[in-house]
């Protein structure tokens, strides 16, 4: 008899890091993998059963994955939902581009959680350079200008504090449609993790506290030190989300928590998330876990957290260091993505620290004085 999980086969559109720990998770369950990335020896072609080396918008390869393998997904939002439409056989595509959609344009992402009576910062759209001054009029300095689309890690948005950034905002809005939003006082940056099968039923992380250096996530500590009661308002608002968008497969949705307790959403991801990392070790099932068999619409497990934890990222510049490092500490989890070159501020793997006390655990990571 042929064993059935090997005739399972997981398509995924883009072979990052994220990509590569989806293609792990699919094999450990047993499951074949294809990846299509136009990078030869992308992170995820190391561990995947076939590679596609292909432009993520190239219809032709798009639809050899699709028919060669069960089920796609993706590990990145940007993909072209038009292309997917036409090229991937639509039972084979279970997430749809609903979500896919929404997510790639801040404005329709705003619109979506307004409807959904989801708490936000107050914004404006600025599609065109002469809607700007009534925009800030109306939504008051300080405040952030955010291209609709391809922003990520701060990239595309121009912090105004007042009238002199003026004039950078006008050259941003000039090349892009925007959308302006009231600057946020927030005490924590906070996350979460939810995973939606075609059923309906639903996985839900705890909690991670976000720290960003550079606009670049630095660390997440699970569980997020908050006060009573706001996790559980921010995963009701993460069912609410994803039960609203008939989600299938995982979102990460990242939040403000305003100084008086009040949650704001800030972004959606519809894949797995660099806070979510730390599910690898420290949970029954990993974010990249649950999103395979959400497309697959296996059951949903109930997510338990095994211990405190911390992660952190290691970029180009902690790399070296990094390495070192490894050889003095036994119970930490070097991730290494396996990116050839390494550059400033690229994403090369992060390291995931169980611990009994949060606080300990991060003044251990600065005695190491590599992310000083
Ligand atoms: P984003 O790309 O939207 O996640 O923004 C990058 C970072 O900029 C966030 O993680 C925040 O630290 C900061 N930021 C973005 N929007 C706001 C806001 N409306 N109020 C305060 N801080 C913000």
């Amino acid at each position: 008899m042929i064993n059935p999980f090997q005739q399972t086969i997981i398509g995924i559109i883009g072979g990052g890091q994220l990509g590569k720990m989806m293609a792990q998770s699919a094999k450990k369950q047993g499951y074949r993998v294809i990846v299509l990335d136009p990078q030869i020896d992308c992170p995820a072609s190391q561990v995947c059963d076939q590679h596609i080396v292909a432009q993520y918008n190239d219809k032709i390869a798009l639809k050899q994955l699709s028919d060669l393998c069960t089920v796609v997904t993706y590990e990145f939002e940007n993909v072209d939902c038009q292309t997917i439409k036409e090229a991937i056989d639509e039972q084979k595509f279970p997430q749809g581009t609903k979500v896919l959609e929404i997510s790639q344009n801040r404005l329709f992402e705003k619109e979506f959680l307004t409807r959904c009576h989801i708490n936000i910062a107050p914004y404006q759209a600025v599609l065109s350079p002469q809607d700007l001054d009534k925009a800030i009029e109306k939504v008051g300095y300080p405040c952030v200008l955010k291209t609709t689309r391809f922003g990520y890690d701060g990239k595309g948005q121009i912090v105004l504090k007042g009238i002199e950034q003026l004039h950078s905002a006008r050259e941003l809005a000039q090349q892009s449609e925007c959308v302006l939003e009231g600057w946020v006082n927030f005490e924590k940056e906070i996350s979460l993790m939810i995973s939606r099968n075609i059923n309906g039923e639903c996985s839900v992380f705890p909690v991670s506290e976000n720290h960003h250096r550079h606009n670049i996530l630095h660390t997440s500590c699970v569980p997020a030190r908050l006060n009573e009661g706001v996790a559980a308002r921010a995963k009701q608002y993460a069912e609410v989300i994803a039960n609203e968008l008939q989600l299938v497969g995982t979102l990460g949705i990242e939040f403000f928590v305003g100084i008086d307790d009040k949650l704001y959403v800030n972004e959606l991801a519809p894949r797995p998330h660099n806070s979510g990392h730390y599910s690898i070790e420290a949970c029954n099932f990993s974010q990249f876990d649950v999103s395979i068999q959400a497309i697959l619409n296996l059951p949903m497990p109930n997510i338990t957290l095994h211990s405190p934890v911390v992660m952190i990222n290691v970029l180009g510049q902690h790399i070296e260091n990094v390495y070192r490092l490894k050889a003095q500490k036994a119970n930490w989890h070097f991730h290494d993505y396996g990116k050839l070159e390494s550059k400033e501020n690229r994403k090369m793997g992060h390291i995931t620290i169980l611990t009994k006390h949060i606080d300990d655990t991060l003044l251990a990571i600065n005695n190491t004085h590599i992310w000083d």
